[in-house]
């Protein structure tokens, strides 16, 4: 299983899935911030970014991810005042610059985006700013691998470590999962050829008997990794539990304000605990992203959920394993049969030429191969 969205792109992208032999078989992981943002807190961030008094900022991706009803972009396109930020040090100056008004950073991410968040929170402590919060989304990544390896469903045979949360935390956290649950975990960065030397890495350790925490990523990660960026984190976030979307709360799987920098909660702030979510049914996120389906297993996949309609996260962002095979699978000339292979519509996607009139999906020709239009 590769954790890393990253790297799901990657290997979609190249088409890493289909030139490794067929024994080995590559699992996408939880490893997209967005996709894995629970449903309810994008519906507390609509909450709070529909109020007149507020200034929303956010990374680009969060503004189109579905909450229950409606995305932030909607509430912008209402009137509400949504801003679009490169960092949360952009969405300070918004605040230094605009004291009439509260100012809210939508903070997601894995231990890779919490040290900048965590230095936006000290920043404005120590400059008294008091009109900044941060709606926080904060999770980690080891508490997710242990929930999937714990799983009676678990079919991981081995990790591809998201390279840049090592860069940040180290390789230390990993090595009691790799002996506990005897799986080989191996630091990997995302380019192909980084990807393809982890997989090799991997394979080689369970043909040897080992389970290890090898890196792959040794021009950017150390063992002890960052060590002022953790201290930075641990100074302004607590561990807590953290509920995922498809893997449901994990204990201490999240980090949330400390008790010195409670005040900057817009949790606490806007009093959004009343707010409850419900989940698309025709969207199998869950699924996706505990790696037991793959997004052409969706029946919505590029009919009801596509990029300019996603039912869920997955199809929305960056990192996301549905957007990744929507953008790259209808490059390959064929592509392999799976039982419940879904097709696009219109210009540069998939088209079954064996697709008889009437049928929604394309008719196996025996060779489990489709033929494909490039249009
Ligand atoms: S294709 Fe769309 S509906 Fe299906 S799992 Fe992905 S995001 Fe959800």
């Amino acid at each position: 299983m590769e954790v890393c969205g990253g790297q799901t792109h990657s290997i979609v992208k190249f088409s890493l899935d289909e030139m490794i032999p067929s024994k080995i078989r590559l699992i996408h992981g939880p490893g997209c911030p967005v996709c894995v943002t629970p449903l309810e807190l994008i519906d507390k961030a609509i909450s709070i970014a529909a109020r007149p008094d507020v200034i929303f900022c956010s990374f680009g991706d969060m503004l189109r991810v579905p909450g229950t009803s409606k995305d932030l972009l909607s509430v912008k396109a209402e009137g509400g005042d949504i801003r679009f930020v490169y960092s949360p040090m952009d969405a300070l100056k918004i605040a230094q610059d605009r004291p009439d008004r509260q100012v809210v950073f939508f903070a997601v991410g894995f231990e890779t985006t919490a040290p900048a968040n965590a230095m936006a929170v000290y920043q404005a402590k120590a400059l008294g700013i008091q009109n900044f919060s941060l709606l926080v989304s904060h999770v980690l990544v080891p508490p997710a691998m242990e929930t999937i390896l714990s799983s009676p469903q678990n079919q991981v045979q081995g990790f591809l470590a998201a390279g840049h949360v090592c860069t940040v935390m180290g390789t230390a956290e990993y090595i009691p999962l790799a002996q506990k649950y005897r799986v080989p975990i191996v630091v990997t960065g995302f380019e192909p050829v980084d990807i393809l030397e982890g997989i090799s890495m991997c394979v080689r350790q369970l043909e040897e008997g080992r389970f290890e925490v090898e890196n792959q990523y040794a021009r950017s990660v150390r063992a002890e990794g960052n060590r002022p960026a953790q201290e930075l984190v641990q100074k302004i976030f607590q561990v807590i539990p953290r509920s995922w979307r498809g893997l449901g709360e994990i204990p201490l799987s999240g980090l949330g304000l400390s008790a010195d920098y409670m005040e900057f909660d817009a949790e606490r702030r806007f009093d959004v605990g009343h707010v409850r979510a419900k989940e698309s049914p025709d969207c199998i996120s869950g699924l996706v992203l505990q790696g037991i389906k793959k997004p052409l297993e969706c029946a919505a996949f590029a009919n009801a959920c596509t990029p300019d309609h996603p039912l869920g996260a997955p199809m929305v962002s960056s990192e996301g394993a549905c957007a990744a095979y929507y953008r790259y699978r209808n490059r390959n000339d064929s592509v392999e049969s799976s039982p419940r292979q879904s097709f696009g519509r219109g210009p540069g996607f998939l088209v079954c030429k064996n697709l008889d009139p009437g049928q929604k999906a394309c008719r196996d020709d025996g060779t489990k191969k489709f033929t494909v239009d490039r249009r």
